[in-house]
C-alpha cells in the first residue's frame, strides 16, 4: 500500500477553485486527504466566463444537489430559433436545467471546499512545478504527492509538466442584464445563426438575477474575429422581450474547448481534468456536468490508491475521459455544413426537432 507519507506537504495539489477543480479537492477531502487548492483570482466569483447552465444530472446526482435554492432557477423548456426569428417551443418530460446566480455559486464552491477541510489558496497562482521522486515540488506550495491540473482551457499545468494541450476551440462571449425579467422566463432562448454564430448558436437565458445574452463561434487564432455582441442583440433583443432599456452590465468571455488533447492527459502523479482535458460536449459546448464527474472521479481515484484501495490514478482519469465521437461527427458538420436556409424551412419539421431533442434533451423531448 502507498502511504500519503510525511514526505509530502501534501497529498494533492489542485490547481483552479472552478467545477472540475472543485469537484477533485471535495472528492479527495472526504477520505482526509491533506489537499490544497490553488486559484489565482481573489474572488472565486469575478471575471468568469460560463453561462453556468447545470444540466438535470448534475444538480441530482452529485454535490451540486447542495447548492442553495437563491442561487439557481428552473428552466424546463428550449425556445429554438431559426436564423429568420421562427421558433418552435421543445420540453421534456421531467428534464429539466438550472440557470444559475453563477458567481455566488463559485464563491459557495469556495466555502464548501473550506468547510471540508480544503487548504484553498485565493489569489495564488500556479506557476510551475518540477518532478521530485514520484511527486511535485509545486513552487510556492511545498511538496506534493499528486498534482491534478484543472485550470481551464489554456492550462499551464499541462504546459509545465508537458502533458496535452487542447487547440481546438469555440469562442462564447455573453453580456449580463441585471435584475431584468424575460416575459418568458422558464425557457432558454436559443438562436441559430450562421451570420452571428458560425459554427455554434446565441442565447438568451434568465436567471436568478438577470438576464445573459451570449453568443459563441468557431475561434481561429489566425483569423482572429470578434462576436458581433451589438448585432446579435439587436437582432433578438425584440423576439426575447428584452426592454429597450435594459442595459448590459458585465460581460463573460472565454474559450470553450472543442476537442481533444494533442497528447496524454496523465503522467506519473499528474493528472488533466475538465476544460484543461478538453472534458467538453463539442456540440453543445456544455462542460459543468462532465468537468464536475471526471474532477470527482480523479479526486476519489487518487484517495482510493493512496489508501491502498484502488488502481493508480493515471490510469482511472486517463479512461474515464469521456471521447464525445458521436457529438464530434455532428460538430465536424455544424463547422462544414452550416446553412441558414434549411434552418429556416425546417425548423418545425420532426426531423429537426429531433435533432434539437438530441442535443438538448438526450432525445426525452417533445414539443410544446
Ligand atoms: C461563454 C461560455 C459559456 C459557457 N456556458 C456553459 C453552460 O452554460 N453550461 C455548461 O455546462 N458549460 C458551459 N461552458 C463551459 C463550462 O464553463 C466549462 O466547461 C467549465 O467551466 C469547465 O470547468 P473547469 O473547472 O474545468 O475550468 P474553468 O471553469 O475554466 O476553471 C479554471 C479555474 O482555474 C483557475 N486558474 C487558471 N489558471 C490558473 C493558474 N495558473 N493558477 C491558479 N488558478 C488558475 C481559473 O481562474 C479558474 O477558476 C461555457 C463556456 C463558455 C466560455
Amino acid at each position: 500500500m502507498e502511504t500519503a507519507s510525511s514526505a509530502y506537504d501534501w497529498d494533492l495539489v489542485v490547481v483552479g477553485a472552478s467545477f472540475a477543480g472543485a469537484a477533485c479537492a471535495l472528492a479527495a477531502a472526504q477520505y482526509g486527504l491533506r489537499v490544497c487548492v490553488l486559484e489565482r483570482k481573489a474572488d472565486p466569483g469575478a471575471r468568469l466566463h460560463t453561462t453556468g447552465i447545470i444540466v438535470k444530472e448534475a444538480i441530482e446526482q452529485t454535490w451540486l444537489r447542495r447548492v442553495p435554492d437563491a442561487l439557481v432557477q428552473r428552466v424546463e423548456h428550449v425556445r429554438m430559433y431559426a436564423p429568420n426569428l421562427r421558433s418552435v417551443l421543445l420540453a421534456a418530460p421531467d428534464y429539466y436545467f438550472m440557470t444559475t446566480d453563477t458567481p455566488n455559486l463559485l464563491r459557495w464552491l469556495a466555502s464548501e471546499l473550506r468547510a471540508s477541510g480544503v487548504a484553498l489558496r485565493l489569489g495564488q497562482s500556479f506557476t510551475h512545478a518540477r518532478r521530485e521522486g514520484v511527486g511535485w515540488q509545486v513552487e510556492g506550495v511545498g511538496r506534493a504527492r499528486y498534482l491534478v491540473g484543472a485550470d481551464g482551457a489554456t492550462s499551464r499545468v499541462a504546459d509545465r509538466t508537458g502533458l496535452g494541450r487542447v487547440r481546438d476551440h469555440l469562442y462564447g462571449v455573453e453580456q449580463e442584464f441585471a435584475g431584468v425579467v424575460l416575459p418568458e422566463a422558464g425557457a432558454l432562448h436559443c438562436f441559430t445563426s450562421r451570420r452571428f454564430a458560425p459554427g455554434y448558436i446565441g442565447w438568451v437565458a434568465q436567471n436568478p438575477t438577470g438576464v445573459q445574452v451570449g453568443l459563441a463561434l468557431r475561434h481561429d487564432p489566425a483569423r482572429a474575429r470578434q462576436p458581433d455582441r451589438e448585432g446579435f442583440l439587436a437582432h433578438v433583443r425584440d423576439a426575447v422581450g428584452l426592454p429597450a432599456s435594459a442595459q448590459a452590465g458585465a460581460t463573460r468571455a472565454g474559450l470553450v474547448p472543442c476537442g481533444l488533447p494533442d497528447g496524454p492527459i496523465t503522467a506519473p502523479g499528474v493528472i488533466l481534468t475538465g476544460d484543461a482535458a478538453g472534458i467538453v460536449s463539442p456540440l453543445s459546448a456544455g462542460g459543468i456536468h462532465s468537468s464536475w464527474r471526471h474532477g470527482w472521479t480523479v479526486g476519489d481515484a487518487i484517495a482510493l490508491h493512496l489508501r491502498g484501495q484502488g488502481p493508480a490514478p493515471e490510469g482511472v482519469a486517463a479512461g474515464a475521459a469521456p471521447r464525445f465521437r458521436a457529438k464530434r461527427v455532428l460538430r465536424w458538420a455544424m463547422d462544414h455544413l452550416q446553412m441558414d436556409w434549411p434552418l429556416d424551412l425546417a425548423l418545425q419539421s420532426g426531423a429537426m426537432r429531433r435533432v434539437a431533442e438530441q442535443i438538448y434533451f438526450h432525445r426525452r423531448g417533445m414539443r410544446v
